[in-house]
């Protein structure tokens, strides 16, 4: 039964009273620990891949966020970190170079909206460290022909597409000749009335992993739960797909 399965979250965050949280709204937003894994539990989430809105949404604090989260992942059996780099800071390669060996650490996070950089002019200099380790970047706002050169380039890197945003990210996961880029569930992208019914059309389910962005994890469980898809296509990209490409169960 799709509702007793239990769901990996391939993308979150968390606020933790750093200098660079996300913006709550009084009481109607909430995205410390304590709410995040009170969500995850209602909506029998039992993994999350997570990075600090601190290191996202600025990238001044990033190693210290980095280091924050390594040591909440290993006190916490459901935590898992995207380490986040911004190529500009040199630490941060380094800091990588030794979290990424860890058995909690999934992969990459990049940011180049929120820490103002573009793919054009780092985008290589990223995926050749990358391509080093083998392991999947996260990048948000990458929906662009630029990712779709990087991935058909790198075919042992696996490049995920946060939010299913426009047709464009749906398009480029289709294009990518290796079949290394996947897409993301995440955010409220996901309330629009076909777009994980015509992503799995275009992609397949084994290339949709289901996440939340800190957005009510019931709420966008629902919206696989009850979409007009097969049941195994609700597996896959609930928890199959996650356990699969990052090697856990
Ligand atoms: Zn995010």
């Amino acid at each position: 039964m799709i509702h007793d399965l239990f769901a990996i979250d391939a993308h979150t965050h968390i606020n933790h009273g750093a200098p660079h949280d996300s913006e709550t709204v009084e009481n109607i937003t909430d995205a410390s620990l304590e709410h995040i894994l009170e969500m995850a539990r209602a909506a029998k989430i039992d993994k999350m891949f997570c990075s600090t809105f601190s290191s996202v949404c600025a990238n001044t604090e990033i190693p210290e966020e980095n280091e924050y989260l390594e040591r909440l992942c290993e006190s916490l059996d459901c935590m898992y970190q995207w380490v986040v780099i911004d190529p500009r800071i040199k630490e941060t390669f380094s800091q990588a170079e030794r979290i990424l060996k860890k058995p909690k650490c999934v992969g990459i996070k990049l940011h180049p909206g929120l820490h103002k950089y573009t793919l054009k002019e780092y985008g290589d200099i990223l995926a050749d460290f990358a391509d080093c380790f083998e392991t999947t970047l996260l990048i948000h706002g990458g929906g662009d022909e630029e990712l779709l050169r990087l991935a058909n380039e790198h075919r042992h890197l696996n490049f995920i597409l946060p939010h299913v945003a426009t047709d464009r990210d749906v398009e480029i996961c289709a294009l990518s000749k290796h079949g290394n880029v996947y897409l993301d569930t995440s955010g409220i992208g996901s309330v629009r009335n076909n777009v994980i019914e015509y992503a799995v059309k275009r992609c397949g389910s084994e290339r949709i992993l289901f996440g939340t962005d800190t957005y009510a994890a019931g709420f966008q469980r629902g919206r696989i739960e009850y979409a007009m898809i097969s049941d195994k296509d609700k597996e896959n990209i609930l928890r199959y797909n996650a356990e699969r490409l990052f090697g856990i169960s």
